[in-house]
């Protein structure tokens, strides 16, 4: 029984240790014992009620596959706490000892990346507003937007821009205490103090600072503790009137996993969206990026790459890379049809993120000759229907949304397009005018979203 028990965890950890990255196992899962097995029901035991929720919020899906993969059979899996089970007189080596001080103000023992400053970054309509507020921020820290909340999509300059208020402010006022931290680098900051029975210093260590910014702080979507702790240190600062700048993919309101307090803190301040940048923007960004990074490229590159890559600003800098190095390996100039190989991975990708599910609804809807709205629309009938599932499966092979997101932008629910997509492709299988139809309507929605880009 006893034995079962540790061979099933013990391979159930070896396949976890495949899928995780070493970090987040030493963290989470070796920290979990395995107690008993009963029929179908399988205990585990940690060691507090912190790992239990993180552990419940994050990782249980994923372990409860692992354990009915390896034992055969569907499993119910209990987490439970049990400290006198555990004694922690020192945590592995590897992971940071206890608690260790900040390493803050002083500018060498910053995180800060010296290259995101305001002179390396290129303003356009896209990006104006997040800029002055950031400024704003910068020049008059806590006396404008307190806090500044920055948001907008992968690649588009949010952690550029606020580190560029750190080092504004570290280069101007020495003695101000900064923070810079991911929030993910703040919960697992968090845990330490946690295990380390340091939760007084790291309160006060977070409370002293004068500058805190934390990036991507969606990660805490979902994850009501670590709110708790954040909306306290949040509010101590506040109170105190320091600057806090917070980064995010969306914006407060679309975390749907937000404490509605901290909804309304996070909106308290000023939220400034990045949009994607237009084609000026773009050509602007990579020649500045060229000369700082001393990259000759041909101008006939540039606007190449400016057409071609324009919904994240970091692969547009990838590509940029890529082809200077490829020039100055090869000693060549480089043609079109070799530009499209080199960068093919980029522009595949490229081609996912700007093809929206609205413009699929419409070019088909325009094909089949209706409106929109007629797709969207609950009416049943044949000639709505069919264009209608034609658009499900469309989106679903030509975006990289998900079947609960396709769903959204239909009004409908995941299933429905599940089955949509799959009466599609079986279709599409036997008839050869459905796949013409198709590959038509393909044409036609790339053409319609490149367009758009320009
Ligand atoms: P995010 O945090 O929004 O994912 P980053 O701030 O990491 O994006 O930006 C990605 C890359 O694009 C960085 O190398 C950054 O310097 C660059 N970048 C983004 N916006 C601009 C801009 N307006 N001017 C110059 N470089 C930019
Ligand atoms: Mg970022």
């Amino acid at each position: 029984m006893r034995d079962e028990c540790k061979n099933i965890w013990q391979e159930a950890c070896n396949q976890l240790k495949n899928i995780l990255s070493e970090d987040i196992y030493e963290r989470w899962i070796a920290v979990i014992q395995c107690r008993e097995i009963s029929g179908n029901k399988l205990c585990l035991i940690v060691a507090n009620d912190f790992y239990q929720s993180w552990l419940e919020e994050n990782y249980l899906p994923m372990i409860r596959k692992a354990i009915t993969a390896i034992s055969g059979r569907e499993m119910e899996i209990s987490l439970s706490v049990d400290r006198d089970s555990f004694n922690f007189p020192e945590k592995k080596e590897k992971a940071t000892p206890a608690f260790t001080p900040p390493s803050m103000g002083r500018k060498k023992e910053s995180n800060l990346n010296p290259n995101y400053v305001f002179d390396s970054f290129v303003v356009g309509p896209s990006n104006q507003f997040p800029h002055a507020a950031c400024m704003a921020a910068a020049n008059t820290p806590s006396r404008t937007h307190n806090p500044l909340f920055i948001c907008g999509g992968v690649g588009l300059g949010k952690t550029h821009l606020m580190q560029a208020i750190g080092n504004h402010i570290a280069a101007k006022k020495p003695r101000m205490k900064i923070c810079y931290t991911t929030s993910e680098e703040f919960v697992n900051e968090y845990i330490d103090a946690l295990q380390g029975s340091a939760l007084p210093q790291f309160r006060k260590k977070f409370r002293k600072i004068d500058l805190l910014m934390i990036d991507d702080i969606q990660f805490l979507d979902g994850k009501n503790r670590m709110q708790e702790e954040f909306f306290h240190t949040f509010n101590a600062l506040f109170e105190s009137h320091k600057q806090i700048v917070l980064t995010s993919d969306r914006t407060p309101r679309e975390m749907a996993g937000l404490a509605p307090r901290l909804v309304s803190r996070f909106e308290f301040g000023l939220v400034a969206e990045l949009e994607k940048p237009d084609i000026e923007t773009r050509i602007a960004i990579l020649r500045k990026k060229s000369e700082l990074m001393n990259l000759p490229v041909a101008p006939g590159v540039i606007d190449f790459l400016a057409a071609r890559i324009s919904s994240n600003i970091r692969s547009l800098e990838g590509a940029l890379i890529r082809v200077a190095s490829y020039a100055s390996l090869t000693g060549k100039s480089i043609d079109l049809q070799k530009l499209e190989m080199l960068l093919r991975d980029l522009l595949d990708k490229e081609q996912l993120a700007i093809i929206s599910v609205d413009a699929i609804q419409r070019a088909v809807a325009d094909h089949y000759g209706l409106l929109p709205a007629d797709i969207l629309s609950k009416k049943r009938t044949q000639d709505i229907a069919w264009p209608r599932q034609v658009a499900m499966h469309l989106s679903r092979t030509m975006t990289d949304h998900s079947f609960p997101s396709i769903g959204k932008s239909f009004g409908r629910n995941h299933a429905t397009i599940l089955y949509a997509h799959a009466q599609v492709s079986e279709r599409a299988k036997e008839d050869s005018s459905l796949r013409q139809t198709l590959s038509v309507l393909k044409e036609k929605v790339k053409r319609n979203c490149s367009q758009a880009q320009t």
